[in-house]
């Protein structure tokens, strides 16, 4: 149903009335006219044509008694009376030609009038000259006599004339009393159909009065606060609810709260927008106002909701989605908005920071989870007294709880790396002290891995930041914790460049980009006598990927098993192939301490040699020292059973690691392989050349080949051999090479025998 707007509805009302008041008045114009044609018509008749007519009738008598008389003055002749009678006739008929009526009428009769009267005239004079018969008195007689048959008949057409227009003045009448009637009855019509249209009109108006009322009472009886102003913001209405919320926030008035919306409210109406939402802390509340402006009415309505207590509930909840429970600290998911806010506003570098508590599971061990978040609490404490300690009030520093037993920290501030190691120093020294567990009394002493990562060199996103930063932190502790590293470009490549790397490598063996190598192993006549398999990586993309960077992805990914079978394989099936007629020429394989401790190993070491038909004593396997001596008792229990197959086992990289030769003595090596970093330094430095005799010496008791890695010079051939060095393995004698040509090499080089 249309609804009509009390507005359109008075319009409509007033534009009847207008209607109404015109008809009324056009009417009445009409019916004025009517009157005055009346008037007219009868005021024609009244002082026109009725006394026209009475003066043709008594000029028709005249006319007849001066005919008369005329017989009587032929018959008699002239008597005084006659006369008399004729001169008085006379000017009672010239009196009335001089009223000047006739002449209006009839200017052709007052002319035979006035001819009657001189013919008249000369009748009587020539009576007077006492002529009684003749011919002339005949010729005047009968003029005279033709004047007044002339004048009755001008009299008669007259008076017919008056007579029949007379006549026509009832038809005017009634022709006007029918128009009038007419008029009446239409401007009747008219008035019913407009006050029909009024009475519509002002049923609908009180509908919707009603219904405005109805709205009036649902503002009215609303529990939330309403009000209403002006364009000027004056206030128009408030309702009781809007009146309590004014006493509830101490205000005198409805006016006074308005003023406290103004500036808003003022924005809504210059910018004509319809809607405009605001939240207002008046007092100690949050008010939700909703502005509505009604542009038809000039007026702004105002819906106001208390939200203090949802606000509370709100701030209370966002602290706990953004904080963490334990510490109180602001967690992750804190951190990483305020990191991009600052990221986004700040003019300064954004550095971040993250901190990892190192060995914190000997906590758990010990005292378990409870006792751990107690510690856990402890440390906070620590660090938090540590940083606020960096009271720079320019710089935007804050701390959070990253995850588990991980800090972050987000500082606003130009990038310095002195900065950055100066306030590590100090958290560093912080945890000096020991961090003591509430409930059980007892004290931990810790140490932070702490990586950083800046905006000047990372990426100046989220993302990237943390990551460079937790990659840093990841480094300080794999060194062993207790340490700083700060994010560098170069380590940014690096870090990419291992994560393509472990992720390629899980299919660099089933889509063949590994190769192995050989490198000989010579005696101290430069025979050939064996020669060491070294794994390389043909990378579609990287090229030649050295196995330092990719050995240990293997290791940690557990691809190094069966990348290890694959090493061992080939180098079995080129053992075969070389000593095919008969040579000895064994093959050195690198072993990692992960295939040494799988379960499963001396099982693969027997099923490739059995596939491959290789004799297990031209097979040595590489250990380093390192390896060994955390496994000791599990990688001798292996070595003995590999040993007990023919395998042949080499203590790799000797020299390197800390382990004494008594505790490798207790396993069964056969070889030892001093490592390049002494050799390099042969024979000019005293002090490796001291170490190395006493290593080939010691080997030499022991009953180990010894050989040496890295023999680039001919001196140091010479210095080692002169020193009882049994092999040596370098560039010397050539560099790690692809199978074809370590091929073409052994055809034309001697092997020892
Ligand atoms: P490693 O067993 O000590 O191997 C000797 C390394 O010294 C080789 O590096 C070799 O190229 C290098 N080298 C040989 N002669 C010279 C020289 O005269 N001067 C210099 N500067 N270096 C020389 P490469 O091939 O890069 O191998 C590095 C390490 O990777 C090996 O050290 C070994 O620990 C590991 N590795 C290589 N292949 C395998 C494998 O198949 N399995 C396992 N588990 N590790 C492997
Ligand atoms: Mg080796
Ligand atoms: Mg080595």
């Amino acid at each position: 149903m249309r609804s009509y707007s009390a507005w359109s509805i008075r319009a409509q009302l007033v534009v009847l009335f207008l209607i109404i008041l015109s008809l009324g008045g056009l009417g009445a114009w009409r019916i004025h006219l009517h009157g005055v044609e009346l008037d007219g018509a009868s005021h024609h008749l009244v002082n026109e044509q009725l006394p026209s007519l009475a003066q043709v009738h008594r000029l028709q008598f005249e006319v007849v008694s001066i005919e008369k008389l005329l017989m009587a003055l032929r018959h008699q002749g002239l008597t005084p009376s006659l006369l008399q009678s004729l001169t008085q006739a006379r000017l009672r008929v010239l009196d009335m030609v001089s009223t000047g009526a006739l002449e209006r009428h009839s200017p052709v009769l007052v002319r035979l009038l006035e001819e009657g009267a001189g013919r008249l005239d000369e009748l009587l004079a020539l009576y007077g000259e006492g002529l009684s018969q003749g011919e002339r008195l005949e010729s005047v007689f009968s003029a005279t006599l033709s004047v007044s048959e002339r004048v009755q008949g001008e009299l008669s057409s007259m008076s017919e004339q008056l007579m029949l227009s007379g006549q026509s003045y009832p038809d005017t009448v009634r022709a006007l009393n029918q128009q009038a009637m007419e008029m009446a009855m239409g401007a009747n019509l008219a008035l019913w159909l407009l006050v029909g249209a009024v009475i519509y009109l002002l049923r609908l108006y009180t509908k919707e009065h009603r219904r405005s009322l109805r709205l009036t009472s649902f503002a009215k009886r609303n529990p939330d606060p309403v009000m209403a102003s002006n364009l000027n913001l004056e206030v128009e209405y408030a309702n009781p609810a809007a009146l309590s919320l004014c006493r509830l926030l101490g205000l005198s008035g409805p006016a006074t709260l308005l003023e406290q919306i103004k500036p808003d409210a003022q924005q809504l109406i210059q910018q004509g927008d319809e809607l405009l939402e605001r939240e207002q802390e008046v007092g100690n509340r949050t008010l939700l106002v909703r502005m509505v402006l009604l542009k038809s009415l000039s007026q702004v309505q105002f819906h106001l909701k208390d939200i203090s207590k949802a606000r509370r509930v709100e701030k209370n909840m966002e602290h706990q989605v953004n904080h963490d429970f334990l510490t109180g600290l602001p967690n992750r998911r804190q951190f990483e908005r305020d990191l991009k806010f600052w990221l986004k506003e700040s003019q300064h570098d954004v550095v971040v920071g993250m901190l990892h508590l190192d060995r914190f599971q000997r906590v758990t061990a010990a005292i378990g989870f409870e006792g751990g978040d107690s510690v856990l609490k402890g440390a906070t404490e620590l660090l938090r007294n540590q940083l606020n300690k960096e009271a720079d009030p320019d710089a935007q520093l804050s701390l959070y709880r990253f995850e588990s037993t991980r800090f972050a920290m987000l500082w606003v501030t130009p990038f310095k790396r002195t900065r950055v190691k100066a306030l590590a120093e100090r958290i560093r020294r912080g945890f000096a002290s020991p961090v003591v567990c509430v409930r059980t009394n007892r004290r931990f002493h810790f140490t932070l891995s702490q990586g950083f990562a800046a905006t000047g060199l990372s990426e100046r996103d989220v993302d990237s930041l943390v990551r460079d930063a937790d990659c840093a932190a990841g480094r300080a502790a794999a060194q062993g914790g207790d340490r700083l590293c700060i994010h560098t470009p170069e380590q940014g490549d690096m870090e990419r460049r291992r994560v393509q790397l472990e992720q390629d490598l899980r299919y660099a063996l089933e889509r063949n980009q590994l190769q192995v190598y050989y490198q000989k192993q010579c005696n101290h006549h430069g025979q050939i006598v064996g020669a060491e398999a070294l794994l390389r990586w043909q990378h579609p993309e990287l090229g030649l990927v050295p196995p330092d960077e990719f050995i240990g992805l293997a290791e940690q990914t557990g691809l190094i098993l069966d990348i290890g079978e694959w090493v061992l394989e080939q180098a079995c099936l080129q053992v075969c192939s070389w000593n095919g007629q008969g040579g000895e020429m064994g093959v050195a394989v690198n072993i990692s301490a992960r295939q040494l401790m799988d379960s499963k190993f001396v099982e693969r070491v027997e099923s490739v040699i059995q596939r491959t038909g290789v004799d297990p004593e031209m097979v040595e396997f590489e250990l380093t020292e390192s390896m060994m001596m955390e496994n000791l008792e599990r990688g001798k229990e292996v070595m003995l059973r590999l040993k007990a197959l023919g395998i042949c086992f080499a203590i790799d990289d000797f020299g390197t690691g800390y382990s004494s030769l008594a505790h490798l003595s207790q396993l069964p090596f056969d070889v030892l392989k001093i490592d390049y970093s002494f050799v390099r330094h042969l024979p000019r430095d005293p002090y490796y050349c001291k170490i190395t005799k006493a290593v080939l010496s010691l080997a030499n008791t022991l009953g180990l080949t010894v050989v040496a890695e890295g023999v680039e010079y001919a001196e140091q051939q010479r210095w080692l051999a002169r020193h009882g060095c049994d092999l040596m393995q370098g560039y010397l004698h050539g560099k790690p090479m692809p199978i074809v040509e370590f091929g073409k090499v052994l055809e034309v080089e001697p092997l020892a025998h």
